[in-house]
């Protein structure tokens, strides 16, 4: 491995301003992560927490009341903020491809298969159309389509769902990122498919050396799939570092919250538990830390004072005032006193 990671974002934020300008959500707040070339990185955490807002900020595919109001995106050694608009087309579906939250969303119903498989090939190699149709059924094999030469003329309304997710794969694999990410790619498929579509990704990455940045509520898939983590909660990451690692010892307590009712680490089925009270506004976020509210171990300062990203180990964060060295023996104290 080497040792410049692919992508590392540093103090990334992006806002939703509304028209008047008079509402701010804070959706991506000052969020540092880095993935290695190869590596895979699960982002988990509630709805609203801000991850499909991150990865089209990494894409710069957001809408437009968005903005992205500080930090760096340094991928392969450039700022992807520095990058005009042409040439951000050009990293685009080539260097870093995403698979959306909604197949049918990233497929026209009003054009062949072969033709969208084809579509990135020709756009980023200038190929012909007859050798984008041959490398758009070479494609639709590799992510295991039965009968490609068929397949390949026919229309998104004639595959099954399963079948679309692959082609929407296919479509992001075509000219060979660096980079893929995958917003929920599983929600809409049922669990056999489901599983059969994440092995198909493992080996992918294997295949190809893809990075992967892999977005989800399913804490099983994170660990069938993932070698990374970050948390999210309310635009932050709260917590990072390698997946066994917080698995077996979360240190931010809502990452403790999220895994609690885990019943096995490898029950696909194990979505996201349900927290007691409500994720904030993040539009008008609590002063302090954005947990606080719903966090069982909360002292004074966290409900005044936002908490430092701190490093609690080798490659690993977590941004808590109990994580702060000392803070966590005065408020044991605190608390024995007032016991
Ligand atoms: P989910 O798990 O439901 O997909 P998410 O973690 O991907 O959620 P985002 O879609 O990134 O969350 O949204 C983060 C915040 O930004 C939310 O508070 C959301 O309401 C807000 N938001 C998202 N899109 C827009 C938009 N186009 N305009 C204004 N606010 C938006
Ligand atoms: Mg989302």
């Amino acid at each position: 491995m080497s040792s410049q990671p692919l992508l590392s974002l540093e103090n990334l934020s992006t806002h939703y301003v509304s028209q008047q300008g008079a509402r701010v959500v804070r959706a991506v707040d000052d969020v540092t992560l880095s993935l290695h070339a190869g590596g895979t990185l699960g982002i988990v955490g509630e709805s609203g927490s801000g991850k499909s807002t991150l990865a089209l900020s990494i894409l710069r595919l957001l809408p437009p009341a968005a903005r992205i109001v500080g930090g760096r995106m340094i991928f392969e050694g450039e700022n992807l903020l520095d990058k005009s608009d042409t040439e951000m087309r050009r990293v685009r579906g080539k260097r870093i491809a995403m698979i959306l939250q909604d197949p049918m969303a990233s497929l026209n119903p009003l054009f062949s298969i072969g033709n969208q498989v084809g579509e990135p090939i020709r756009v980023h190699e200038g190929a012909s159309r007859a050798s984008a149709w041959e490398r758009a059924v070479a494609l639709l094999k590799s992510v295991r389509i039965a009968s490609p030469e068929t397949r390949v003329s026919q229309f998104p309304h004639e595959m099954s769902g399963g079948m679309r997710q692959r082609i929407v794969g296919a479509i992001g694999i075509s000219c060979e990122p660096r980079l893929l990410i995958a917003d929920e790619p599983t929600t809409s498929l049922d669990l056999t498919i489901q599983a059969q579509y994440l092995n198909l990704l493992r080996d992918l990455q294997r295949e190809h050396g893809l990075a992967l940045i892999f977005i989800t509520h399913n804490l099983g898939i994170v660990a069938k799939m993932c070698d990374q983590l970050a948390v999210m909660y309310a635009g932050q990451v709260v917590e990072q570092g390698p997946v066994s690692r917080i698995f077996s010892a979360p240190a931010h307590p809502y990452t403790r919250a999220l895994l609690g009712s885990i019943p096995r680490m490898t029950d696909n089925r194990q979505h996201l538990t349900a927290i007691e009270g409500q994720p904030p506004d993040l539009s008008s976020l609590p002063p302090g830390c954005a947990f606080a509210p719903r966090c069982p171990m909360a002292i004074a300062r966290c409900r005044v004072e936002a908490p430092p990203e701190v490093a609690i180990d080798e490659g690993r964060t977590a941004r808590c005032w109990l994580a702060v060295p000392g803070v966590e023996a005065t408020a044991a104290t605190m608390r024995s006193n007032v016991a």
